[in-house]
């Protein structure tokens, strides 16, 4: 029931518990738990829509307390990882209408080589229809994860008279938020055009993490991806040739896997990201990677719908997921066609707001081009001022993944009545706690 949120705050575990009201429905679907939370799972108590854009059931209303434990009408932890792996993406009804879609996809990439660029754009313009219209995931950024995993950390302090919650604060050296930027080599022309966006990056700063294609779209190497690593940059797979086709069947994903798993261990990279973020979590135990880069928080304007509804990295089996938290720049200048930062603030500021990882993919290709550029070094200059006035951490994915990995083996014990920190690692935490202040939960971190 707990373990979800253990795992997000690595609080004591006697402070959090749950009792379930009753025998879990069969069947998952849609509810509300308060006004803008909605969850997707089953439930022991009302009833699950199977659109979450009809009425909801809001289950926050079914709450009581058992002595000292607040009793739900369902799992949490059951909750989250339908969110995070998108489990409710992938019901019944959807799975008709991915059908339908896979196969107009497959057609699409079959075709892609032929079609000239603007043909290209109708087509995903097409796709895109009506995506303003989506309540679900939330757009610009979803938190529903942060949002719900608050609500119940607050039920249960009040269920339990408990004023306030000691945990493993996010981010090391107590950082509010983290800021990462990614680049994916898409083409040839991208590729050459990697070391002057090094340059920019160094210009203002920066570190970045470089994502390479193996096989087919240009040629990697040895060299390649040591000029990278001896520039402080890092470097991880994309896909293995960038067809759009990776997950199409699951024989032909695991022959790929090998090879992709063989690249990373020749180019020594911890980490991976499928081409245009086509993602299938289900299969990812066949990826021998220690971290995956391909799943977006809101993937509206993505052409694989969907999102993992969180702006913290997670666990999917063993594998680390650093989601992508903000637009990319492909959508952002083709698709919406926004040649300003206003879309990329806005993303930032709600993700900071939660204290998450502000994740970006801008590919060398698209920010050839002045006026796209220009748009890129705006953002840089942004986060060099942001960082004058807060503390943000800027690290590569490899630093999150290491960070990530050594504070889920953190824990908060007692020692003589004093909160303490203890496990490897320990050094770079900060201890914070979880306080009840007029009915809302606020976070404090210790100097
Ligand atoms: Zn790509």
């Amino acid at each position: 029931m707990e373990q979800a949120l253990i795992d997000r705050y690595r609080c004591p575990e006697s402070l959090v518990k749950f009792d379930l009201s009753g025998s879990l429905s069969k069947e998952a679907g849609y509810f509300r738990f308060g006004r803008d939370t909605i969850c997707y799972g089953r439930s022991a108590t009302g009833f699950r829509a199977s659109r979450p854009d009809s009425v909801l059931y809001d289950a926050l209303k079914d709450v009581t307390t058992n002595g000292s434990n607040p009793v739900l009408s369902f799992d949490p932890t059951e909750i989250i990882d339908n969110l995070r792996l998108e489990r409710y993406a992938n019901g019944d009804n959807q799975r008709a209408l991915n059908r339908w879609k896979r196969s107009l996809r497959d057609a699409y990439y079959f075709l892609r080589p032929l079609l000239h660029v603007n043909i290209r754009r109708l087509f995903q313009r097409a796709h895109l229809n009506g995506w303003q219209r989506l309540l679900f995931p939330h757009w610009p950024v979803d938190t529903t994860v942060e949002d719900l995993c608050e609500r119940l950390l607050l039920l249960s302090m009040k269920a339990r008279g408990v004023g306030r919650v000691p945990f493993v604060w996010f981010w090391p050296d107590g950082a509010q938020s983290c800021v990462a930027m990614t680049h994916d080599l898409e083409t040839e022309k991208g590729k050459t055009f990697c070391s002057e966006l090094m340059d920019i990056d160094d210009s203002f700063g920066f570190k970045a993490s470089i994502q390479v294609v193996p096989e087919e779209r240009y040629k990697v190497s040895a060299d390649f991806i040591q000029n990278i690593r001896d520039r402080g940059f890092e470097v991880n797979v994309q896909d293995l040739n960038h067809d759009g086709h990776l997950f199409r069947s699951r024989e032909e994903f695991l022959r790929r896997a090998q090879r992709i798993n063989a690249y990373g261990k020749e180019y020594e990279a911890k980490g991976f990201r499928a081409a245009v973020l086509y993602r299938n979590l289900d299969w990812y135990d066949a990826l021998e990677f220690s971290f995956d880069m391909s799943v977006p928080n809101v993937a509206h304007v993505d052409p694989q719908r969907g999102g993992c509804c969180t702006v913290m990295p997670y666990f999917v089996g063993n594998m680390l997921e650093i989601p992508v938290t903000t637009t990319q720049d492909y959508a952002l200048f083709h698709l919406l066609n926004e040649y300003s930062l206003d879309l990329w603030k806005a993303q930032t500021e709600l993700i900071m707001e939660k204290n998450g990882l502000v994740s970006f993919i801008v590919h060398p290709d698209y920010v050839i081009e002045k006026r796209a550029q220009g748009i890129y070094r705006d953002l840089l200059s942004f986060f060099r001022q942001q960082g004058q006035e807060k503390r943000i951490w800027f690290a590569v994915p490899g630093e999150i993944d290491d960070w990530w990995r050594s504070r889920s083996k953190l824990r908060v014990v007692d020692h003589n009545g004093k909160w303490q920190i203890e496990g490897p690692g320990a050094e770079r935490a900060k201890l914070a706690f979880a306080k009840v202040v007029r009915d809302r939960l606020e976070y404090e971190v210790e100097a």
